[in-house]
């Protein structure tokens, strides 16, 4: 059973993703999450926000999962990296809340986005709330790191109207240096996007130093441009917004002295993307 406290009484909705949230899930037990996993009866979440621009088109409703793989230096919520952090929500307390938003949603031309964390590391769970969304008529998007790619079916994929897919950065080493995993399976599932001829909006996180590299972004520029689906991508400035959030998980970070790319930088790697005849912005 899931501790009242925590899974009944808390609010699924934060007023940013910059809240930090922890430990919610520490009392469930590993059984219980074990076959909410294979499930999908029970996601883990961070929270739910509303009114995001910046998720998909029109204002989002957003549901941010907890539990991700990399370990991105530059996270900006490494509260959403160990699933038990998350609060333990029923699937039908998640969809009462699509319901909840579903005509404001479709009055704005906006809808819902699955984000975390990285998602799919709740496949069952986003699969069955993304299949809620659309079965409400609200347009869906799943922000991924695409690592899990694999796990979604073809007919799954359906379900998703968009993907939002995060390249942290092109070469394998800096890659790996990055986020602690291979560049590889991110790669492929956009690939495989293409194939199934599933929109991508590409979200590239600009660090000075880190993803700035100009020959890293002309590659990463020109696979886009290949693969025929990439509608448009996203240049996301580095921020210290999380900072305090690492600090206060008592996890060491690496990038105190990083500052937010200027302007020209900016500027140069979206001229980079445009050059290959993508629209960036
Ligand atoms: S993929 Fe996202 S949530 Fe996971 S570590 Fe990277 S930035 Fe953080």
């Amino acid at each position: 059973m899931i501790e009242r406290t925590t899974a009944e009484t808390m609010s699924l909705e934060a007023s940013s993703p910059f809240e930090l949230r922890s430990e919610l899930s520490k009392n469930v037990p590993e059984s219980l999450v074990k076959q909410s996993l294979e499930t999908g009866d029970i996601g883990f979440l961070h929270s739910f926000t509303t009114g995001s621009a910046v998720d998909g088109p029109g204002i989002r409703l957003v549901a941010w999962t907890a539990g991700c793989q990399f370990r991105c230096l530059y996270c900006h919520n490494p509260d959403t990296w160990n699933i038990m952090n998350g609060l333990a929500v029923p699937l039908d307390r998640a969809v009462a809340e699509l319901n909840k938003y579903q005509h404001g949603l479709k009055i704005m031309d906006g809808g819902f986005t699955l984000s975390g964390g990285e998602p799919l590391m709740q496949d069952r769970f986003a699969t069955r709330l993304l299949k809620a969304a659309r079965g409400m008529g609200i347009h869906t998007a799943l922000d991924t790191n695409g690592f899990l790619g694999e796990r979604l079916s073809d007919a799954e994929l359906e379900h998703i109207d968009l993907v939002l897919l995060d390249i942290k950065c092109w070469d394998p080493e800096r890659h790996k240096h990055l986020v602690g995993k291979d560049v590889g399976p991110t790669l492929d599932f956009a690939r495989r996007l293409a194939e199934r001829q599933r929109p991508i909006w590409l979200r590239y996180v600009l660090v000075p130093d880190l993803t700035d590299d100009e020959d890293d972004i002309y590659h990463l520029a020109a696979f886009a441009a290949g693969l025929g689906n990439v509608e448009r991508v996203d240049v996301l400035p580095f921020h210290q917004m999380g900072r305090y959030k690492w600090e206060k998980l008592g996890i060491n970070y690496a990038l105190n002295a990083t500052q937010p790319p200027p302007p020209d930088m900016v500027k140069r790697v979206c001229d980079q993307f445009r050059s290959a005849g993508l629209k960036a912005y």
